[in-house]
């Protein structure tokens, strides 16, 4: 059983089914080398994040006299030569959407069929996968809104079967393996995780569904504000699979609370944005979902850019939200689609870029609903924000965090101003300098450009392409 992006021992479905059909299940992960190699920092959350999850679930298989063998290698390379050293006789795996892990599954099958080794792959990730929803026409949709309709009559109809892992404990071979290479030997740092206590392995998510299912009926009127406690922080145990899909989606569906049902709306985006990119494979390079919109004339001002990445525009929910992804790996979703907005359309600088800085620092980083979220923010993308629609930062700023209990976690220097200041400190500074309790300038910046002009200037880039 070759682990990926599925670090959990229960309600896996591979597992399940290797379970069920083998007499000796060995487990397997791979710290893929060609995956590794491309990161650029070498403190990497979701390496670390990966680790912790490994070492549980050692814990877990040790307790039951077997183990997970963990390698540092080139997967093409390393699966079939532990398919020989324990003479397996078939591989099982939880299929991977993403273009280099569908390419090296593809390959890595190819491989160990010449050494006469069966393998099977599973939809474990979804709830729903590729062409299972689609339009009366028999096509992929596009549009978000039937596709759920779709969705949800499916899933209420066909039920929801977890994969039971407990009963067949017996079967996983009894092994001892290595230990667990070290961050360093992988060529990687300790991070922030342990200081931000963020709750890894399966036991982490567990935790982090118990408390959220507590606050799940509040889901609809809390979601959107960063400075409450509304969502439910579990995208990174969704991205690396520590918890599965189907118990949240089932927790959610017995529920039947407008705030559970709307949650339940948010799992089903994840499966859209990930059929999305099985359906449409040519946004994996680059390609704006709608072609039309593959030559819009941005300015790609460099010191822009710079400014939004290191919160420094001078309009404190962009530098506040950026902060927040810089020190923690993590953005509030209604932030992503602020600062997504504001790059593109305030600073009129190419969605790629944003799309590309968001897949270095995000802990859950997931090509699809990243590039999703990117271009419905760009308005390039399927059923996405018609181009015309410009979010106002400072707006949104004082409607979804109207008292700037955000913007105060992550600029300190901001405290001192009240509840109309903080959005605009500018504004009020420019009536009575001497009197203004930040020193603008110094303590924090005036804002690199004025949401009025660019709002005409990107109306006219959109009109141009
Ligand atoms: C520009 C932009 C980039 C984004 N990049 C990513 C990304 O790389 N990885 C990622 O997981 N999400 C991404 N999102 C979607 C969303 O912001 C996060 O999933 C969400 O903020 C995670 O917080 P949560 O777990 O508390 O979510 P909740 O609100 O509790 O939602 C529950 C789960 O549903 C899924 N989900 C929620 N919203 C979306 C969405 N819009 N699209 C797809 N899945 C969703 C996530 O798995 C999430 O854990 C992006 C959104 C935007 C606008």
């Amino acid at each position: 059983m070759w682990f990926r992006r599925d670090l959990r021992l229960h309600d896996n479905a591979a597992l399940h089914s290797a379970l069920s059909q083998s007499d000796n299940v060995f487990c397997v992960f791979i710290f893929d080398i060609n995956i590794l190699d491309n990161l650029k920092s070498k403190e990497d959350q979701r390496i670390e994040f990966i680790w912790e999850a490994l070492k549980e679930m050692k814990t877990s298989l040790n307790s039951i006299k077997s183990d997970i063998i963990v390698m540092h290698a080139n997967p093409m390379e390393a699966i079939p030569a532990i398919l020989n050293k324990y003479n397996c006789e078939a591989l099982f795996f939880n299929k991977d959407y993403e273009s280099y892990a569908a390419k090296r599954d593809g390959d890595v099958m190819g491989c160990v069929s010449k050494l006469g080794v069966e393998s099977y792959q599973f939809k474990d990730t979804v709830l729903f996968e590729e062409k299972e929803i689609l339009s009366q026409s028999d096509k992929p949709y596009t549009v978000f809104s039937p596709y759920k309709n779709n969705h949800l009559n499916r899933l209420y109809q066909d039920g929801i079967i977890q994969h039971d892992c407990e009963s067949n404990k017996k079967k996983f071979a009894v092994v001892e393996a290595e230990e667990i290479p070290s961050l360093e030997s992988l060529g990687f740092k300790k991070t922030n995780l342990d200081r931000l206590k963020i709750p890894t392995g399966s036991s982490g998510g567990k935790y982090l569904l118990l408390d959220f299912e507590k606050r799940i009926d509040h889901y609809k009127q809390r979601r959107d504000y960063p400075g409450k406690k509304g969502v439910s922080y579990l995208s990174v145990h969704n991205r690396f699979g520590t918890i599965s899909i189907r118990e949240q989606a089932l927790i959610a569906m017995n529920k039947q609370s407008e705030g559970s049902l709307v949650w339940l709306n948010e799992l089903v985006w994840r499966d859209f944005y990930f059929q999305i990119l099985s359906n449409f494979p040519y946004i994996n390079d680059g390609a704006s979902f709608k072609p039309q919109f593959d030559q819009i004339p941005f300015e790609n001002n460099l010191q822009f850019f710079e400014a939004w990445k290191s919160g420094q525009t001078g309009f404190p929910i962009i530098d506040a939200a950026m902060h927040q992804l810089n020190q923690t790996g993590f953005m509030h979703n209604r932030l992503r689609m602020i600062v997504a907005s504001f790059l593109v359309k305030d600073l009129l600088v190419d969605w790629r870029w944003g799309e590309a800085y968001f897949s270095e620092k995000l802990i859950d980083f997931d090509f699809s609903a990243n590039n999703g979220g990117w271009q419905w923010a760009a308005s390039t993308g399927c059923d996405a924000q018609p181009w015309f629609r410009i979010f106002n930062p400072l707006l949104q700023s004082e409607k979804f965090d109207p008292e700037g209990l955000f913007i105060k976690k992550y600029l300190p220097q901001l405290k001192p101003l009240d509840s109309k200041q903080i959005h605009r400190p500018h504004f009020f500074y420019e009536k009575d300098p001497d009197t203004f309790k930040v020193n603008l300038g110094k303590d924090y910046p005036f804002p690199i450009v004025d949401h009025a002009i660019q709002r005409k200037k990107a109306l006219l880039m959109y009109q141009a392409t």
